[in-house]
């Protein structure tokens, strides 16, 4: 065992929120409405002018987000959705829910991106969509990807939950392309304490997402009870309950216009970490995605070389926790997890680099509030975990 590194706990993320989040909260609270209403209003207005798109539709969660996307593209029984094999659960799991089967593709071992020819293999005539992820903040191959669903009808939603203020060549993530869906969950690049933001150009689509948001009704609760004209409305078809609240979109109006000064912070904790890791060949970042690219660091992934150390990445997480130093997993892979594996005999070499990057990554701590000092433990941390378990 090594010795703690700090005295104090080194959380592996952290959101940064200051007195203009707090100022616009109390706001929010003193004038007496704190459900959806103005603030969402405002946050999506921001959205919608920073990535130059028609829509932006503000819900509770990027999995409220992606679950009424997936309902209103139809996605149901005898419907297949690919998703990368290394991701967060939600976007399985919501086709899961519409009784649609999740199919996992494999990443790229050097990137951790899908791979679009792996993709490509699992595409069948019921692929309704796909569900790329930018994964840690890098930009999937989007030429490739979009290529391969252009004319066939499937639907490409993007999951820019690790996104915000990614750049895809000349493009902000977000500002093109069918759908893509961030995250503001406290651990994101930005969050309103949970939250999620639907964008697209779509307006059919998007009329259809705003009823599915709000119980299939047509005026939401700020429309009928603070505005002109009679509180009536229609209900279309049974929608869920994922409006975002005032309360939520306070913090987000006074984060997002953070995000850019937030995002320059973490590349430049990133370079830092990228130069440290040099001396300590063990321990190997993912590679930069090969096309032009803005990152936008949601997440700093190390792998622990093959064979590299006598202790397996767990035993690794373990020894961080004791010298003070909080690290994450992002993910371990989701054709390995019970559920799916059980449900459709998957073996972990189904998808194989998934499977043996799941077993060696580790996520560093990395957040804009983050100091040098800090960062400097974390590889003391690492350093001392390498001297004494070098295979
Ligand atoms: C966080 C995350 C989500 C889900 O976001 P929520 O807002 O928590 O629903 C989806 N996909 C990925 C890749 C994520 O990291």
């Amino acid at each position: 065992m090594i010795e703690q590194v700090r005295a104090t706990f080194l959380p592996f993320s952290q959101p940064v929120l200051g007195d203009e989040e707090i100022e616009e909260l109390v706001a929010c609270v003193r004038s007496g409405w704190i459900t959806t209403g103005p603030r969402t209003a405002q946050f999506e207005a921001l959205f919608r002018e920073r990535l130059g798109v028609a829509h932006a539709i503000a819900v509770t969660s990027a999995s409220a987000g992606w679950h009424i996307a997936a309902h209103a593209l139809g996605i149901g029984p005898g419907d297949e959705v690919i998703v990368p094999a290394i991701t967060w659960a939600s976007s399985a799991n919501m086709v899961e829910l519409l009784g649609a089967r999740a199919v996992f593709a494999d990443v790229l071992p050097e990137t951790l991106q899908v791979n679009p020819e792996d993709v490509a293999r699992r595409i069948t005539s019921r692929t309704r969509a796909v569900i790329p992820v930018h994964f840690a903040g890098a930009p999937c191959d989007l030429t490739a990807l979009r290529q391969l669903v252009e004319g066939t009808g499937v639907t490409l939603v993007e999951d820019a939950a690790h996104a915000l203020g990614t750049w895809y060549q000349d493009r902000e993530i977000g500002s093109d392309g069918h759908m893509a869906i961030f995250s503001f969950h406290p651990i994101k690049n930005i969050t309103t304490g949970e939250g999620g933001m639907v964008v697209l150009n779509d307006d059919t689509l998007a009329e259809r997402l705003r009823l599915l948001r709000f119980h299939g009704v047509t005026k939401d609760a700020w429309s009928r009870y603070n505005r002109k004209g009679a509180p009536e409305y229609e209900i279309i078809e049974p929608g869920y309950k994922y409006n975002m609240p005032d309360m939520q979109a306070a913090l987000g109006l006074r984060q997002l216009p953070k995000l850019d000064g937030f995002n320059s912070r973490r590349a430049q904790l990133a370079a830092r970490y990228t130069a440290l890791l040099e001396a300590l060949p063990e321990i190997a970042p993912l590679a930069p995605v090969p096309y032009a690219h803005h990152h936008a660091w949601h997440l700093y992934i190390v792998r622990i070389e093959q064979g590299a150390l006598r202790i397996g990445r767990n035993e690794v997480l373990d020894e961080l926790a004791r010298a003070n130093i909080g690290a994450g997993l992002h993910f371990p892979p989701l054709h390995t997890q019970p559920y799916y594996r059980n449900k459709y005999h998957l073996r972990p070499e189904d998808c194989p680099c998934a499977a043996d990057a799941g077993s060696r990554i580790l996520s560093l701590p990395l957040y804009p509030s983050m100091t040098d000092a800090d960062q400097d433990d974390v590889i003391t941390a690492l350093e001392r975990v390498v001297q004494r378990y070098r295979a």
